[in-house]
């Protein structure tokens, strides 16, 4: 092939547009097929870990992200009723120190906006919903829901974690309700309490990163924007179904009533919340290849992975980078270019995958192990190899 390949990225999510990003800044071509009308606010927090930030460090993004998120000063662990507290250990400064990055927390729409900054408008169609891609000799064609049908080089399917690319490839992959629900919420970062426990004898900062560990659930917060927000994890074990969801929405009330009995000072913060969401987590066995063809996954198409190590952005991203470092290199020959991108992120991707389920396993024991280590997970830089721009 003498011209650089076209890439057509279905889904404008995180993974969609830090591709997107990434394979522009090295002068490839690319259009991004998003079927949401627009792409606003949507989401809570999630977390970068140090690997994940190098991505972003390498994409010229870090110093904007900094101002956008937050840096937890600890992680801090404190017992469900009681709020004793069961470990503190510093964050912000291990991390910058161990693993030459920092671990951030910050609203999913500050993330994507600042990736979506580095694709312009006009490679962006909104609207355009994916119902099926093909694989040919010398090129690739996604079908949408409208009837169209564009033909590319290569086709990305990062269109989320109930993807209908990977299921075009591979069939439906059977996910499992773990039984586990997740709420999610966003509270002004000063209507959250610094002194818990029965005699307040607790002291918890408002840059602290806490986990409420209870024998059937958890609520984790950290806060983002700049410490301007706190956000909330609350996840409870239930054989209640839930949708697999990012914007089901829920109440208040229903959150509460799973938490009855849990610590007065933690209920009296989730009263407060505005708007809740609902979200079932699902469970997936590890996909044995990524890619077909012309066509390969990335992101929570490729692995959809528990939140429990909270690795889902992190891992995307170094996907992201890995995807367009391969793209340039082999840009004469596409087919090639996936394979080498997968057979560089399968199996790290998987390992992630299977230690997240491992942890929720850990996290209903009673009482509960300590945390599994990421260390070898944040020490990964995906951006060790350089990317070259394309000639
Ligand atoms: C609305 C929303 C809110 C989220 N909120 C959070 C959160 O608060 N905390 C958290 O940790 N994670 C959240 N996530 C998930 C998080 O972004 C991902 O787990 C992770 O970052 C991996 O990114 P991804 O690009 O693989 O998937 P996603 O970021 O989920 O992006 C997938 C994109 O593909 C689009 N898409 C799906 N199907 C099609 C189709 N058939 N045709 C075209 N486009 C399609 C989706 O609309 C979405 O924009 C959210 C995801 C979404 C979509």
């Amino acid at each position: 092939m003498q011209r650089k390949p076209r890439v057509a990225v279905i889904g404008a999510g995180i993974g969609g547009v830090a591709a997107a990003g990434a394979l522009r800044k090295l002068g490839m071509e690319v259009a991004v097929y998003e079927r949401a009308p627009d792409l606003g606010e949507v989401g809570a927090g999630l977390q970068i870990g140090p690997n994940g930030v190098k991505v972003l460090r390498a994409l010229g993004l870090e110093d904007t992200l900094q101002g956008l998120a937050f840096e937890p000063t600890a992680i801090v662990s404190v017992n469900w009723d009681s709020a004793s507290l069961r470990y503190r250990e510093p964050l912000k400064a291990m991390a910058r120190q161990q693993f030459a990055a920092p671990y951030i927390t910050a609203h999913r729409a500050d993330l994507h906006r600042l990736l979506r900054e580095t694709v312009p408008d006009q490679v962006m169609v909104l609207e355009a919903r994916c119902t099926g891609v093909a694989s040919f000799e010398n090129h690739a064609v996604a079908s949408f829901a409208d009837g169209t049908q564009v033909e590319a080089d290569l086709i990305v399917g990062a269109d989320g974690i109930r993807s209908i690319v990977r299921e075009s490839l591979f069939g439906a992959a059977p996910a499992r309700f773990t039984e586990q629900t997740g709420w999610r919420a966003i509270l002004p970062i000063e209507l959250v309490p610094t002194r818990v426990g029965p005699d307040k004898s607790v002291q918890i900062e408002r840059s602290e990163y806490v986990g409420w560990i209870g024998p059937n659930g958890h609520v984790i917060c950290y806060p983002i924007r700049g410490g301007e927000l706190y956000n909330m994890f609350v996840g409870r074990v239930s054989p209640e179904w839930a949708e697999e969801s990012w914007t089901a929405p829920s109440t208040r009330a229903d959150m509460l009533a799973a938490f009855a009995g849990w610590n007065d000072a933690l209920l009296e913060m989730l009263s407060k919340v505005e708007h809740v969401f609902k979200w079932g987590i699902y469970d997936r066995d590890p996909l044995s290849h990524w890619t077909s063809g012309r066509v390969t996954l990335l992101g929570d198409a490729a692995h959809p992975m528990m939140p429990t190590l909270a690795q889902g952005a992190s891992i995307t991203l170094e996907d992201a980078y890995a995807l367009a470092r391969n793209v340039v290199r082999h840009s004469d020959d596409p087919r090639r270019a996936l394979r080498a991108y997968e057979a560089e992120r399968i199996d790290r991707a998987r390992r992630v995958q299977l230690q997240a389920r491992d942890q929720f396993n850990n996290n209903r024991k009673v009482p509960a192990p300590p945390p599994l280590s990421r260390d070898w997970i944040f020490e990964h830089d995906a951006t060790a190899e350089p990317m070259a721009l394309a000639g």
